[in-house]
């Protein structure tokens, strides 16, 4: 028996048990993958929740995707004749977009604690700075799921949201991506003579708030934390010094205490640092596009073997350790030759780095490697 029958035998096997009820199921097209493509068959739709387990036992997929978009009829074909009836707002937040230090060493496939911590921030940041404050959302609407890979999934399933279309959705993502915005709009005194530099207060609403709330904090957290900002040393250490004056003057909206010199840089960069990092590729469609397939929760993701998984709430989301709440399966010793790949933790325990070597590891973690790419299970 070859690998690949060997883990479809174990994903038939989580399937048996698995729990992944989902709403309005009737209304939603599916989509089902094999070891070598995401989307194989799509266009498939299913009455109860038991009929997709049942589909999901007998074949054994190794992805599974639905709609975030309701239809009447949702296994017609081509899409037109589906009949739209509206679509979730959905969020794809993947480490791989995230242009992260640790990525240039390990490379772009292989996942490390840090690429896990960092995309998961952003989830909570694009949760708790945008989605509540700028756009009102209640937590309850906001469902927050594992990808099964290397990211988080943030679907709004509000009533408002659901009739939005592509353009709509399109300037969502570029507000939370920080597009567009205006220096000018926020400090509406620059390059007036004679005039003091007004700007944003803390208690602004949205990105005026936002830069105004980050920039304290960046005072407060010293002259590095202000050159990271782009801002010349001496001119950081000044500010630092005068920072009681500085921050009382921004609290009512007058900047004029603080003298910036490449007004541009510093003002993006501090835009940059806030907005939520959208790969403009892919995940940007996810959110634009309203006839997107995204993962199941509680499925096996084929490319990792973890399982793509509802979390409760945003407390849970801010410590979620998806290496060990997503495993999917056992540990019984599995045999595999590794080619390579950097240490990693699974299940509390500490795997490799590994070499071009053979090793008997438990099945979840051989199968997380095999499925990566990184090694051969014999
Ligand atoms: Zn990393």
């Amino acid at each position: 028996m070859d690998a690949l029958q060997k883990i479809s035998g174990l994903i038939k096997e989580y399937y048996s048990k698995a729990d992944m009820a989902i709403d309005k199921i009737g209304s939603r097209e599916f989509g089902f993958g094999t070891s070598d493509k995401k989307i194989a068959v799509r266009h498939l739709s299913f009455k109860t929740n038991e009929d997709l387990k049942r589909y999901a036992v007998q074949n054994a997929p190794f992805y599974v995707s639905y709609s975030s978009a309701y239809y009447r009829y949702a296994e017609a074909r081509p899409m037109e004749k589906k009949e739209w009836l509206g679509s979730e707002l959905v969020f794809d937040l993947d480490a791989t977009d995230m242009n992260l230090e640790c990525q240039r060493t390990h490379g772009r496939n292989f996942v490390c604690e840090n690429c896990l911590v960092k995309v998961r921030e952003e989830a909570v940041k694009l949760i708790e700075e945008f989605l509540i404050p700028d756009m009102g959302f209640p937590e309850k609407a906001i469902e927050m799921n594992f990808s099964g890979n290397r990211g988080y999934h943030i679907h709004i399933k509000d009533g408002e949201v659901l009739p939005l279309g592509e353009d709509a959705r399109k300037e969502i993502s570029d507000y939370i991506s920080g597009n567009g915005i205006s220096f000018v709009k926020l400090f509406p005194t620059s390059g007036l003579r004679g005039k003091a530099l007004m700007g944003p207060k803390p208690g602004d609403y949205g990105w005026g708030g936002r830069i105004a709330r980050s920039f304290i904090k960046a005072l407060d957290g010293g002259t590095e934390a202000l050159e990271s900002m782009g801002i010349e040393r001496g001119i950081a250490r000044k500010l630092y010094a005068k920072r009681s004056l500085i921050e009382m003057g921004i609290n009512s909206g007058n900047w004029d205490m603080v003298y910036i010199k490449k007004k541009d840089e510093f003002w993006q960069e501090i835009v940059r640092r806030q907005s939520i990092m959208q790969s403009d590729r892919i995940d940007r469609n996810v959110t634009i596009g309203i006839g997107h397939l995204i993962r199941l929760p509680g499925t096996i993701h084929g490319s990792s073997g973890l399982i793509a998984k509802r979390i409760k709430g945003i407390s849970a989301l801010a410590s979620y350790e998806p290496m060990d709440e997503c495993v999917a399966f056992g540990s019984e010793p599995m045999k595999i030759h590794i080619e390579g790949c950097g240490r990693f933790y699974m299940k509390g325990k500490e795997f490799g780095p590994y070499r071009n070597e053979d090793a008997e590891l438990p099945a979840y973690a051989a199968i997380y490697l095999h499925l990566k790419g990184f090694g051969t299970i014999k």
